[in-house]
């Protein structure tokens, strides 16, 4: 089975410069070839203009552009749009994962996915009902970016970016930080560091190592409940306590100086009640961040099979009311795209 690593996109820098050099080129054609990957976004070999016709045909032998093609798109009267991207695996049951991109006024941001599928569970979650397939490899995160990117309309740019569609992206770090690398690039996507953020839903030893990296992405963390034994009816998989998790993200800030966010999917009558909301409360107060509510975008299959359901507004605004009396700043997420199954992993069910 081809995992997709012999595609250009999955090479950083010094691996496609050695790849060119070993083809006979030159390191700078190794840049050259870089740019049209990934500022200008080509999908042919012979679109790159001024890489000798010797050089592209070698490197055509031997590796492919990309990954991954567009499979289906599906637009929604918002304009969000959620695209279906296929890719490399067996040919009667391709692996795909999804990526959607949400306009908002003058901003257009892109989720992405880092893996198919996902190991961890959420009771609530569409990506996670049958496990994980496989991890995303880096050009397989990266080129999402690019298949958006040649989707939107004239003037339209990307301006953010979320890693918060299938998967759970501190599981996949070794590919996810070089596909960040990438998209950050000046050279390249050229996405700025601040506009980018990473959803966790609470990997200690992993959000220390991401961390480390530079430049300083922002981070988000699913909490969904301040009290452990209600986070893990939510969060089956969860082996680390919620302390552990916000001091981990405590550090996070004091490191980076970047404020955290703390997501909470809102579910009727299970973490929306005053008690939930005084937890979160209690164990917040302390720590510089906003706390992003989610009503939760409800999945077919989930609702016909758990007692799960959408909190109505009132209840939401109530919720947000009693944390913002006990001092937390709090947002509310808008629904985006809710005529289309807009929750992540949805789109993959029912293309499936
Ligand atoms: N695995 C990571 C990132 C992907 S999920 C994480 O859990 O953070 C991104 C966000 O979408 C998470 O906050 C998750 O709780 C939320 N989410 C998943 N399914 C949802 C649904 N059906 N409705 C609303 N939010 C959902
Ligand atoms: Fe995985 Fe995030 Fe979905 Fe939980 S919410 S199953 S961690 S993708």
């Amino acid at each position: 089975m081809s995992t997709g690593a012999d595609a250009l996109t999955d090479l950083d820098d010094e691996q496609l410069a050695a790849v060119v050099v070993a083809l006979g080129g030159k390191r700078f054609q190794a840049r050259q070839v870089a740019h049209w990957l990934w500022k200008h976004g080509v999908e042919d070999f012979d679109d790159m203009r001024n890489v000798p016709q010797r050089l592209r045909d070698a490197l055509r032998q031997r590796h492919r552009l990309r990954n991954s093609r567009l499979r289906a798109a599906d637009l929604a009267a918002d304009g969000t749009e959620k695209l279906l991207i296929e890719l490399p695996g067996e040919t009667d049951a391709p692996d795909t994962v999804e990526c959607v991109i949400i306009p908002d006024g003058e901003r257009t941001t892109l989720c992405i996915s880092t893996q198919v599928g996902c190991p961890v569970g959420c009771v609530f979650c569409a990506s996670g009902m049958f496990g994980v397939r496989r991890n995303l490899t880096s050009g397989e995160i990266a080129e999402q970016v690019l298949v958006a990117r040649a989707r939107l309309p004239a003037g339209r740019r990307l301006t953010n970016l979320v890693v918060m569609g299938m998967g759970e992206p501190m599981l996949n770090l070794d590919a996810l930080l070089p596909a960040l690398r990438r998209i950050h690039d000046p050279d390249g996507i050229n996405l700025g560091a601040r506009r980018i953020t990473v959803s966790t839903s609470g990997y200690p030893r992993q959000m220390e190592r991401f961390s480390e990296a530079d430049p300083s992405y922002n981070l988000a963390v699913s909490l969904h409940a301040a009290d452990d034994e209600l986070r893990r009816e939510l969060v089956p998989t969860a082996s680390h306590s919620v302390a552990e998790i916000v001091d981990a993200a405590s550090r996070y800030f004091g490191r980076k100086g970047r404020e955290v966010t703390y997501e909470v999917v809102l579910l009727r009558g299970r973490n929306d009640r005053r008690i939930d909301a005084q937890a979160l409360v209690d164990r917040l107060r302390q720590t510089p961040c906003t706390v992003n509510l989610i009503p939760w975008n409800p999945v077919e299959e989930i609702v016909a099979t758990r007692d799960l359901a959408r909190p109505d507004d009132h209840r939401v605004d109530a919720f947000a009311a009693l944390l913002r009396q006990g001092g937390l700043n709090v947002t509310v997420r808008r629904q985006r795209g809710a005529d289309r199954s807009a929750a992540c992993g949805q789109l993959r069910l029912r293309e499936a």
